[in-house]
């Protein structure tokens, strides 16, 4: 046909519906809606694509897009508002989610989009979009269980100065009791933008959420998330299932461009028996105290076992690495300084078991590959997701049962090393006393994969939301 001799930009102008995506400004939301642009794009040519970011986050989209714009699926534009950066010596999360609220608004004026799917972190758009009757879609990067848990506690009132454990009420499963001290406060606190008040008035308030999630892992969560949290729910989930189609990006993912760690750190990887390697990694924000790392350093030397040590936090290096340590363990640990191709470590045949900080991606991404977790939550979420794991589904076991742990930083207790090597060492005994959780991780795997397969859960969930978001567009109805 003719079209064949389009080039892209004549594609573009050809599309019938233009949809903006908003990510919230965090690696770890923006990676999985750029995924999930990827999907929308291939199963829907006739949607134009235009993701929305800070000047900030230019370059890192760039990235993280450019998998698909180099293909031959249709390109993914970017467009900017102004937003100040956010970190330590920039601007607060809360002042630039504010200021991010005022360009967004005017950006959406102007340019008019017939749809927007808008991280549900930024919970003010479903006001800003059904003014300008606009429908809009929200996009989760939390597991339902997460979102489920912290609206029953927000029901509930629960005021953290009060008490030292709260069980949840009314949830499908088994009884949830959690200490106080392990729920994210910010988050049930009313004046904070994205408390959970908001975020679950502006999930009823949207047309439908899409969470990257899948019907075979979250179950009975995703039918009461359907029931109380959206008046649509598309659970479209793991989105990285669909990599293999872009084998050729996997590596650079989530990076900028300084992929050669990557490559050497696989190479490596190579080397190894299968299941043999600990992945020990913390996600993409959290930074720990120096006198940590020296524990955690000696624990992983202490539990004799091979590891793969992602440091993101590697600029005091000098500081707390232990004398000798290097030259010690060289014939089985390796680090990688700064970011790491996770997707691709995980998959990887060498590994055996992820120590992870339950952020929900990496805990998706172990997931469908089938690698059993040891959970070290830190913050936000975090221990909520430990519980799902360790407690509901059985993939994953707590690396520490006692000490004093909080999702605030300053009231954790350090985790002696003591206690990391002996719980990776008993982790990884084959045939140990942990050979069911590792069981349950293998069995999971294909149980993720094929939700994101044709006909899987996640595929049937993805068509259903494009054929009532083009019916929304039609009509223009934001509910
Ligand atoms: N990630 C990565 N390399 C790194 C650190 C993180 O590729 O060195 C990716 C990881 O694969 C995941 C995301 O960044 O997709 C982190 O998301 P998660 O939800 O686990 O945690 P957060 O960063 O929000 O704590």
């Amino acid at each position: 046909s003719p079209n064949n001799f389009l080039t892209n930009s004549d594609k573009v102008n050809l599309k019938k519906w233009r949809v903006f995506l908003i990510p919230y400004f965090a690696r770890s939301h923006l990676i999985p809606l750029a995924d999930f642009a990827g999907l929308l794009s291939a199963k829907h040519p006739d949607i134009e694509l235009i993701m929305v970011v800070t000047p900030d986050n230019t370059k890192f989209a760039t990235s993280s897009l450019d998998k698909f714009n180099g293909s031959a699926l249709h390109p993914v534009q970017i467009l900017t508002y102004p937003c100040p950066p956010t970190g330590p010596q920039t601007s607060s999360y809360d002042e630039a989610i504010h200021m991010a609220r005022q360009g967004l608004e005017q950006l959406l004026q102007q340019h008019k989009p017939d749809a927007v799917i808008a991280d549900v972190l930024f919970p003010w758009i479903t006001v800003i979009a059904a003014d300008l009757k606009i429908p809009c879609i929200l996009f989760s990067v939390f597991s339902n269980f997460s979102m489920l848990v912290l609206d029953c506690f927000q029901k509930m009132r629960v005021c953290p100065d009060l008490l030292d454990h709260v069980t949840v009420l009314g949830l499908p499963g088994p009884e949830i009791r959690m200490p106080v001290l392990e729920l994210p406060s910010f988050a049930l606190k009313e004046n904070c933008v994205f408390s959970i008040e908001n975020i679950h008035k502006s999930g009823l308030d949207a047309f439908g959420i899409v969470v990257n999630t899948c019907r075979g892992v979250e179950l009975e969560y995703c039918d009461e998330f359907e029931k109380t949290q959206a008046r649509r729910a598309y659970f479209v989930g793991p989105v990285t299932v669909s990599y293999p189609m872009y084998q050729h990006s996997i590596i650079e993912r989530g990076g900028e461009g300084d992929g050669e760690g990557g490559t050497s750190c696989l190479r490596w990887l190579d080397t190894k028996n299968e299941r043999s390697v600990v992945l020990v990694s913390f996600g993409s924000l959290c930074v720990f105290k120096s006198a940590q790392l020296h524990e955690l350093a000696m624990g992983l030397e202490g539990s004799r076992q091979n590891f793969l040590w992602v440091v993101r936090d590697a600029d005091q290096w000098d500081e707390w690495i232990p004398e000798g340590w290097e030259e010690r363990i060289a014939d089985r640990g390796f680090i990688v300084r700064g970011w790491a191709p996770q997707l691709a470590i995980l998959a990887h045949a060498a590994i055996g078991a992820f120590v992870t900080q339950c952020g929900w991606n990496s805990i998706q991404e172990a997931t469908a590959a089938g690698v059993p977790m040891l959970t070290w939550p830190l913050a936000y979420e975090q221990f909520i997701n430990e519980k799902l794991l360790v407690d509901v589904i059985g993939c994953a076991a707590r690396l520490w049962e006692g000490g004093k742990r909080s999702t605030i930083e300053t009231e954790n207790e350090l985790v002696p090393r003591s206690v990391i090597a002996h719980a990776l060492s008993r982790f990884m005994e084959p045939e140990g006393e942990f050979s069911s959780v590792h069981r349950k991780a293998q069995e999971l795997g294909p149980v993720a994969r094929s939700a994101m397969a044709d006909g899987g859960s996640s595929m049937s969930d993805l068509s259903r939301l494009i054929s009532d978001l083009i019916t929304a567009m039609e009509n223009k109805t934001c509910q």
